[in-house]
């Protein structure tokens, strides 16, 4: 049970089996203790075998966006071959680490930390890919800002609080406010590829010159839907003199594969930036 970490544990299982916890996905009961090194966030608000049932993108993928390929041989003749994506309008990001598909799950975890507080699941939901961030080099973690009046309603930058978690684990210097959104933009649903470029131009500017001239940076979303905001947000630190900008969100939208119906309802909330 939440709230009960001053009952003790015997009160806490008898409140436990009368009002468990339901699995945010599955609805499943569970029951959690709070000496149990088990409960932290993702045991609280999901079962196990559905925090284990995340899917992540194991195919080929772009080596540039890292968009996952239809074909599983599409890199075995040239592992260097680029989606037609980044041919055709190249990012200025060197790589994109998206490491789970945006869905089921996933999508309730990012949900639940986005509009319902549960800022705890942060931590969790990095420790699903602290690997795929091995053999990085970074200067500085930021994470893609919003602008002012979202952040008032939502009162917090969800992906400043994975971005905070990953430089606590990388121990990697984190800047909070190395960029700012300068325009509100419009929601991205229903835009052709060429409107989501002109939604987002000009959307932000650097803060903090110092952090960004000749620095590596990782800058971090929540997910990684059609890329336009990472696209922008990374080609405004390049312009503005960095060396190398990564971006990184744990989870990726995937379209065309016809898998939205495992995909969360609030899902289209998301794609709001
Ligand atoms: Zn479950
Ligand atoms: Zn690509």
């Amino acid at each position: 049970m939440l709230g009960t970490t001053r009952l003790g544990p015997f009160f806490e299982t008898i409140l436990d089996l009368i009002y468990p916890q339901a699995c945010q996905h599955c609805a499943s009961k569970i029951i959690t203790h709070s000496w149990s090194a088990k409960n932290t966030p993702s045991h609280v608000y999901f079962c196990t075998p559905c925090w284990e049932s995340m899917l992540r993108l194991n195919g080929p993928v772009c080596p540039v966006c890292s968009a996952p390929f239809q074909s599983e041989s599409t890199l075995l003749h040239s592992p260097s071959h680029v989606c037609g994506d980044c041919r055709e309008d190249p990012p200025s990001f060197s790589h994109a680490i998206t490491p789970y598909r945006y869905e089921g799950v996933m999508a309730k975890a990012i949900c639940l930390l986005k509009y319902e507080q549960r800022t705890g699941l942060a931590k969790n939901i990095v420790d699903l890919f602290m690997a795929d961030l091995s053999g990085l080099e970074v200067d500085w973690v930021t994470a893609v800002p919003v602008h002012l009046s979202r952040l008032r309603s939502r009162e917090f930058n969800q992906s400043l609080l994975l971005a905070k978690e990953i430089a606590r684990r990388k121990e990697w210097p984190l800047s909070l406010d190395m960029m700012t959104r300068i325009r509100k933009t419009d929601a991205q649903v229903g835009l052709s590829k060429k409107q989501r470029k002109k939604n987002m131009h000009r959307a932000f500017r650097v803060r903090h010159l110092d952090q960004v001239s000749g620095q590596r940076l990782l800058l971090v979303d929540d997910v990684y839907t059609t890329g336009a905001t990472l696209k922008e947000a990374a080609k405004t630190l390049m312009k503005a003199g960095a060396k190398a900008v990564t971006v990184c969100a744990p989870a990726r939208m995937v379209f065309g594969e016809g898998n939205s119906h495992n995909i969360d309802h609030r899902t289209p909330t998301v794609l709001q930036v």
